[in-house]
């Protein structure tokens, strides 16, 4: 009987080159690591994977089902424990990009990470009141019964330590529609997502909630600024992984930490710094059926929560020079339910991670938005350096290999095109110019 998936962890994350594989190789390295069945790899082809009758049952009006690349993060490694980071997404340099920053991290320690308790929120509308503050007061005495009901909706959450913890009530005396009660139930929705456990209990509520306010409730849903719900994750990176020809460690961080002062300032650039951490967010909850509308609303709800939209990460120098990032986002992800274990490769990917908990599962999260945040960070503010300085190197090159004149400028720019900035790709180049 194989170990649970939650119980395997792989030797380590680190594959060198995993890249040069074929995709039939690399997933079969990542099913010896972590211990998949032939049935699981099966299920990260076409035909294994999910089919339309299956699609139809998910959604309306299915008329086929939709593929994306499936890629594998390397390097990774998350409180000490190394993982493997199944990510579906469209653009390129994102799978790159996480395993470049996450080997860089790693030999600053890795990522520290960790998670609040999964509670979310659920939000009844409160209308036609005709005292709110009184009604406010109402509803919060009879907070212990109020809890009480919502914990008889969902037994297997209770029994699993989670439900209902507590009811907040918010008093708007002028909106477009008059005076209205906001009722927050916050629920601990353990290893689930939690949307549908929470609209379940709000639903189950509100007849009491009216009872007890005298009102009318009107929306009765679950809010996506999960900001009880936080995961938060920061690693260092030693200066001397930041150097490049041209440039030193130090000044390497200092151009990161100069990209990032962009974001602070200026909300047109922290949407883009958002956006830059969440293309590994995504990746890895559509990988594993997570609802990634709802991460992304709980990442920008919870950037903007100052009143100006500003970055989820930040970054700085510590006592040794060295780069530190850290973040902080809301992160409703599950481990079940949802599409987690309905969809045969978010169901692999689950697996692929080991996460033993949506817990842990929110503080992986919150590394690979990290990680992600840290690569495109230094493509921006060092790789154009770096550019330049191929350039210059390629001249030097060309110039070895016997160029003159001319020839200098014209070998040195198809080296750098082709990425290859060698001698003997030189010499060869040369000779086709020669004849
Ligand atoms: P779900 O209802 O499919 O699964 C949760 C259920 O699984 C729990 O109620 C519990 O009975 C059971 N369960 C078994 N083991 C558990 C464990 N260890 N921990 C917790 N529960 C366990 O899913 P959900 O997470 O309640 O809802 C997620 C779905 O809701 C997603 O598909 C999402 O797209 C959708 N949704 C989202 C929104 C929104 O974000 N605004 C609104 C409505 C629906």
């Amino acid at each position: 009987m194989p170990a649970r998936w939650e119980e395997r962890v792989p030797p380590s994350s680190r594959l060198p080159g995993f890249y040069k594989l074929t995709p039939t190789q690399r997933a079969a390295l990542v099913g010896e690591a972590m211990g998949l069945s032939a049935d699981d790899l099966a299920a990260l082809t076409p035909d294994g994977g999910l089919q339309v009758a299956q699609a139809d049952t998910m959604i309306e009006n299915v008329v086929g089902v939709y593929g994306l690349p499936l890629g594998i993060a390397t390097n990774l490694t998350v409180n000490g424990r190394d993982v493997l980071v199944p990510m579906a997404v469209e653009e390129p340099s994102v799978v790159a990009g996480l395993s470049y920053a996450a080997r860089m991290v790693r030999v600053g320690g890795g990522f520290h990470a960790d998670a609040d308790e999964p509670v979310m929120i659920g939000q009844m509308q409160v209308l036609d009141v005709s005292d709110l503050a009184a009604a406010r007061l109402r509803l919060l005495a009879a907070r212990a019964d109020l809890l009480e009901r919502a914990n008889a909706v969902d037994p297997v959450i209770v029994g699993l330590g989670g439900g209902a913890r507590d009811i907040e009530v918010r008093a708007f005396p002028s909106s477009p529609v008059g005076p209205m009660l906001v009722v927050h139930l916050l629920y601990d929705a353990r290893d689930a997502m939690g949307a549908n456990a929470v609209n379940t209990a709000v639903e189950a509520l509100a007849p009491e909630v009216e009872r007890i306010s005298g009102g009318r409730v009107a929306l009765r849903i679950l809010s996506n600024l999960a900001d009880r719900r936080l995961a938060r994750a920061w690693g260092v990176v030693p200066k001397e992984e930041l150097a490049i020809e041209g440039l030193t460690g130090d000044q390497g961080v200092r151009r990161i930490i100069e990209a990032y002062a962009v974001a602070v300032v200026d909300s047109y650039r922290a949407a883009t710094h958002n956006k830059g951490i969440m293309n590994g967010i995504d990746a890895v909850a559509i990988a594993t059926g997570n609802d990634w509308r709802a991460i992304e609303a709980g990442a920008h709800s919870y950037a903007a929560r100052s009143g100006r939209y500003a970055p989820l990460s930040a970054w700085e120098r510590d006592a040794d020079g060295n780069l530190v990032g850290s973040i902080e986002l809301p992160m409703a992800v599950g481990t079940v339910g949802g599409a987690t274990k309905a969809h045969p490769q978010a169901r692999v990917a689950l697996g692929i991670l080991g996460t033993r908990s949506a817990r842990e599962f929110a503080g992986i999260m919150a590394a690979v938005g990290l990680a992600q945040n840290l690569a495109a960070l230094r493509a921006l503010a060092m790789e154009g350096i770096q550019r330049g300085h191929m350039a210059l190197h390629a001249r030097q090159v060309a110039m070895a290999a016997g160029a003159t004149g001319d020839l200098v400028e014209r070998v040195a720019e198809r080296l750098v095109s082709e990425g290859v900035i060698r001698l003997d790709r030189a010499q060869a180049v040369l000779a086709e110019y020669d004849e």
